[in-house]
């Protein structure tokens, strides 16, 4: 098999140009499928680039939920914050009364 850049002469079984490592085979994304040419699967149809997009986007919606979803949670740090409010209302009511009855 002759490389389509260098006009290197390669062995059949090698994926990639010996000289100048331009690929020879392209495997389908989705099927598998081994061929000589790139852009779309002769076996299934589907188109390399838009494949590649389309798994770069799901990756993409995955992490943004995931961010969106822990986003929402309260820290443990906040519950440990506003648990002693009443106890400090308390304390004060208690001085404020303690004062005035002086
Ligand atoms: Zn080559
Ligand atoms: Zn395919």
């Amino acid at each position: 098999m002759q490389c389509p850049k260098c006009k290197t002469e390669n062995s059949e079984t090698v994926t990639y140009c010996v000289r100048c490592h331009t690929p020879l085979k392209y495997t389908c994304p989705a099927c598998k499928h081994v061929q000589l040419q790139g852009g779309k699967c002769e076996k299934c149809g589907v188109d390399f680039a838009k494949y590649a997009a389309m798994l770069v986007f799901q990756a993409k919606d995955a992490a943004k939920e995931e961010r969106a979803s822990s986003g929402w949670k309260p820290p443990i740090w906040a519950h440990v914050l506003f648990f002693p409010i009443p106890l400090v209302i308390q304390l004060t009511m208690y001085f404020v009364r303690k004062a005035k009855s002086k």
